[in-house]
């Protein structure tokens, strides 16, 4: 009978945070910029410079470490990690092995299995601040590699999860649930395309019943959720495949090719003893107080599982509304918001789950990446109920508004897209339209409702779609009578 096995997979996952400044000097974190002009001596490893640790990274750290369970190191120091490669220009990277800042602690995952249905508690190890490495670009000269150093010394979590997950689904249902907690206290984008989160998935296999784990190999390079599921699913199939023919799973670091959807050897694992970690005598040990962790206690921000509720309770809107809308923090902000300056909760649940959603798909973009604000949804929501324009220019004007944040007002006024309900203009051209189409009119007065859809087309189209549809029908049918 063959074999049945069991697959067991921990993450690493890192997260870079939304700090001004870098970890342990003043220079700018932003995204880009001219090669090398984000840096100083501190993060190019100048010798005699000295890093000053930024506050910010230990609030967030300890923020994602509340909000995850875990116990808080009151007395954490940080390590030297030393390795040689051109992205890392001390030689060592500047992390946390001894006393990393939080450790022990869980959070909940819906399973999404259909037999054990109810959530899991995934286990999280430890959580440490790092120091991030700069960049390698091989691709722009075809002789020589040139490293660019904004990014080193950009502040990075690593949370550590315990081997908690089983499959795919629980890997990504832990993700999601991180990356939600995490975007909540605002700590970080968490954007697996750009980097801002990267995942290194841990995984083995072992008989279904044993014991003792199997031995592991590490992924890297999964930048989307459907390459992490691909991964693990090739992954798995592959060391299955190694035990069956009698050879055995090699230690090592893989990374995952999502082109060619399979994964190579990079380099056999190490252990920390190869890193040769002492600690960092540059920096001084961490002492957190009470009165420290009392105000980051306090300035938790309202959940997910608690706005939901809330909105429940405040909100006419169904629950799978609430559900999308508290998916994303942004998104819950924009209808907070929204809401708030007088548009019905309703109204803005349907642009939010309607074209908004609709849009964010067709582009491949996540609801972090909407950028029109309150006001103007809230503008457009009005125009709409008053009736001065109609359903498609609303949706025209709502494209404006996602990609430059238009003004709804100035944009109907500039483009003339006030609609006409009553009043002269548009009886002169629906008198017009029963002039040119004598046809349908003697079709119509014969008892062929359809006629009659014809004639609203031919008005709208030439009131340029800025007429309400139902006036138009009732004037067409007053003036056929
Ligand atoms: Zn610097």
């Amino acid at each position: 009978m063959a074999k049945e096995y069991e697959t067991v997979i921990g993450l690493e996952v890192h997260v870079e945070l939304a700090t001004r400044t870098k970890i342990f000097c003043g220079c700018s974190t932003a995204f880009g910029g001219r090669p090398n002009s984000h840096t100083c001596p501190v993060c190019t490893g100048m010798p005699g410079s000295l890093p000053v640790l930024n506050k910010k990274v230990l609030e967030y750290a300890v923020a994602v470490g509340l909000a995850t369970n875990c116990s808080i190191t009151r007395y954490c120091k940080f390590d030297r990690k030393n390795y040689f490669y051109p992205d890392n220009p001390q030689n060592y990277q500047i992390s946390q092995l001894y006393l990393p800042i939080c450790r022990d602690g869980y959070v909940e995952i819906d399973v999404p299995e259909k037999d054990t249905p109810g959530t899991k508690r995934i286990g999280i190890h430890e959580i440490h601040m790092e120091e991030d490495a700069g960049k390698l670009i091989h691709d722009d000269w075809e002789d020589c590699t040139l490293v660019d150093y904004n990014r080193s010394g950009v502040p990075l979590i690593e949370i550590v999860s315990e081997p908690d997950m089983r499959n795919a689904k629980e890997v990504i249902a832990y993700l999601e649930k991180l990356r939600l907690i995490i975007q909540y206290l605002g700590a970080s984008d968490c954007k697996l395309q750009e980097g801002s989160m990267r995942a290194d998935v841990n995984l083995s296999v072992r008989e279904v019943g044993a014991e003792a784990y199997g031995t592991r190999t590490e992924m890297k390079n999964l930048n989307s959720f459907h390459a992490i599921a691909r991964a693990i699913e090739g992954e798995r199939n592959r060391q299955i495949d190694l035990l069956e023919a009698g050879k055995s799973v090699v230690q090592e670091t893989r990374r995952w090719d999502d082109g060619k959807g399979s994964s190579y050897a990079m380099r056999s694992k190490e252990d920390a003893q190869d890193y040769r970690y002492f600690p960092d005598p540059d920096l001084v040990p961490v002492k957190i107080e009470d009165a420290f962790l009392e105000e980051i206690r306090s300035r938790q921000p309202e959940f997910r599982t608690e706005k939901m509720a809330r909105y429940k309770a405040e909100y006419q809107i169904p629950d799978y509304d609430i559900e999308i809308i508290t998916e994303s923090k942004h998104m819950a902000d924009i209808f907070e918001a929204t809401v708030a300056l007088g548009s019905q909760p309703k109204k803005v649940s349907n642009w939010l789950m309607g074209e908004t959603l609709r849009i964010l798909k067709e582009r491949e973009l996540d609801p972090e990446d909407i950028c029109f604000s309150p006001q103007h949804l809230a503008k457009l929501i009005a125009l709409s109920e008053s009736k001065a324009i109609n359903s498609t220019v609303a949706k025209e004007v709502f494209e404006q508004m996602f990609e430059k944040d238009v003004d709804p007002e100035a944009y109907v006024e500039e483009h003339g897209l006030r609609m006409v309900s009553d009043g002269d203009d548009l009886r002169k051209v629906v008198e017009e339209v029963i002039g040119a189409n004598p046809k349908s009119v003697e079709d119509y007065r014969g008892g062929k409702e359809r006629a009659l859809g014809f004639l609203v087309g031919q008005t709208m189209k030439r009131m340029k779609g800025k007429a309400d549809p139902g006036s138009v029908n009732e004037l067409l049918k007053e003036l056929l009578k």
